[in-house]
């Protein structure tokens, strides 16, 4: 009777402390009569981004990646990969016909904050390293870039830096080309030469890796240190590219949607804290709401919030909790995971310096639950009305779509994907939309990239 009633005293316990926990974040609860609202706002974003006298004042810039076809499986060749602006790791895979080889690379902070020639005779320094490896460097082979930052290009092998993202905030790069100052970097060096072919975004890379395996794939999503999406559009449709024939990838940079103010009714006064510590106030908006570089960040801005309230841990804030960076977003994918994420949750704040009550615990794991499902339900918002405009640009009454899809918090966090695409096959029901994940990095489809515009100049030749 007595371990009975102690269970039916922690049952009321916990589901008092749930009740507390969700009246006091109601407001990143979000409806689907809200997500459609969202739904409704991107897309008028999507089509001010595509068209020639909105876009230049557009937030969601549209980007077009001049990548025109997906792979057929007829390419192959040598190809080296380069990835830079993730946390992907890349592996030696060859592809059906394509040998790749490729390698991790990881930037020191203080090089993604220096400056510009600092930052690419690194990268210079260790596509040389890399070769010496391989042994190639007395050949030209073509590469292909993964630049995972918002670019302007007018072909593929030219691209404009727009502005730094995420933790990259390396000076005199913004406006300038990336194609010539990696080519510029390797002359200063002098021992090896390369061909770069094409420079590509993380998402057109996994909508091309993915799209090697399915030919339906013509959207790239991904959820990871920061966010974004590609699809295919119609050449009638991009206003800033000439020609009208065929499909040509946009980069739709959506981590920029609401920097004009349009979500400021769905930013919290957290997410504003999150932005006001952030590299580049004011910018990436969207992204600062929902991916992996300030999930953590936003839980721990809760948590000391509630504390400060006395909501919390009586009240009391370990030094560690208090500062920058402690919480990370490992911890919400590791507390939701284990099965008894309550116990999890305890582990996180001791590491963090806390003395936590069971209530404490049982409110943290709520607060992740909370955090990781608003990312999921606001990346729905902004899949939704680009599906459907594939959908339009195609005229079907009922659309087969495949979204190749990458990064940490789709991959990692153990509910996210699923609650990601309860949310889109609710939201959208005459779509049937399968979800493919990348297996191979976004730097596989750099090189397929690389490929295909290899074919097609043969092509061209022949
Ligand atoms: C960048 C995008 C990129 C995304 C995911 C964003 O910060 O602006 O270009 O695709 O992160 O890596
Ligand atoms: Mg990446």
């Amino acid at each position: 009777v007595a371990s009975h009633l102690l269970a039916y005293f922690f049952k009321e316990l916990n589901h008092d402390q749930v009740q507390k926990v969700d009246q006091y974040l109601y407001h990143m609860h979000l409806s689907d009569e809200t997500l459609l609202e969202i739904s409704k706002r991107f897309r008028k974003e999507i089509e001010k981004g595509l068209g020639s006298t909105t876009h230049p004042t557009a937030a969601v810039k549209m980007l077009p990646t001049f990548v025109r076809s997906t792979s057929d499986g007829t390419e192959h060749g040598e190809f080296l990969a380069l990835d830079l602006g993730g946390t992907n790791f890349l592996t030696d895979n060859g592809l059906r016909k394509v040998e790749m080889e490729n390698q991790i690379y990881a930037i020191p902070e203080d090089v993604m904050r220096g400056s510009d020639t600092e930052l690419f005779d690194h990268i210079a320094e260790w596509l040389a390293n890399f070769m010496d490896k391989l042994q190639i460097k007395d050949k030209k082979l073509p590469l292909g870039f993964t630049f995972s930052f918002p670019c302007r290009q007018t072909k593929l092998d030219e691209s404009f830096l727009v502005s730094w993202t995420k933790g990259f905030k390396s000076s005199g790069v913004e406006g300038r080309d990336v194609v010539a100052l990696i080519r510029k970097a390797i002359q200063r060096r002098g021992d090896f030469d390369i061909d770069i072919v094409a420079v590509v975004n993380d998402t057109v890379g996994t909508m091309m890796t993915c799209g090697h395996d399915d030919h339906n794939c013509e959207i790239g999503l991904i959820v990871g240190t920061g966010s974004n999406a590609c699809h295919m559009e119609e050449m009638r449709h991009i206003e800033m590219v000439e020609g009208d024939e065929g499909q040509m990838c946009i980069n739709i940079e959506w981590g920029a949607f609401g920097d004009d103010g349009l979500l400021n009714d769905i930013r919290t006064e957290f997410d504003q804290e999150i932005d006001m510590g952030s590299l580049n106030l004011g910018k990436q908006l969207f992204e600062k709401v929902i991916s992996a570089m300030y999930m953590g960040e936003l839980m721990r801005f809760i948590l000391v919030k509630m504390a400060k309230e006395e909501l919390l841990f009586r009240g009391k804030l370990s030094p560690e909790l208090l500062n920058t960076g402690h919480f990370e977003t490992k911890d919400i994918s590791d507390t939701e995971g284990e099965k008894d994420g309550i116990r999890k949750a305890r582990e996180v704040l001791m590491r963090l310096g806390m003395d936590p009550t069971q209530e404490d615990c049982v409110a943290t794991h709520r607060i992740c639950q909370i955090v990781s499902t608003h990312s999921a339900s606001l990346c729905t918002a902004t899949l939704a009305p680009v599906l459907q405009r594939i959908k339009e640009n195609k005229g079907e009454e009922q659309l087969r779509s495949t979204i190749g899809v990458d990064g940490s918090v789709y991959k990692k966090h153990p509910h996210f994907a699923k609650r990601l695409h309860k949310t889109v096959w609710r939201l959208l029901p005459d779509c049937y939309v399968c979800f493919l994940r990348s297996e191979d990095g976004s730097g596989k489809g750099a090189a397929m990239v690389t490929a295909v515009a290899y074919r097609l100049a043969d092509q061209h030749r022949a």
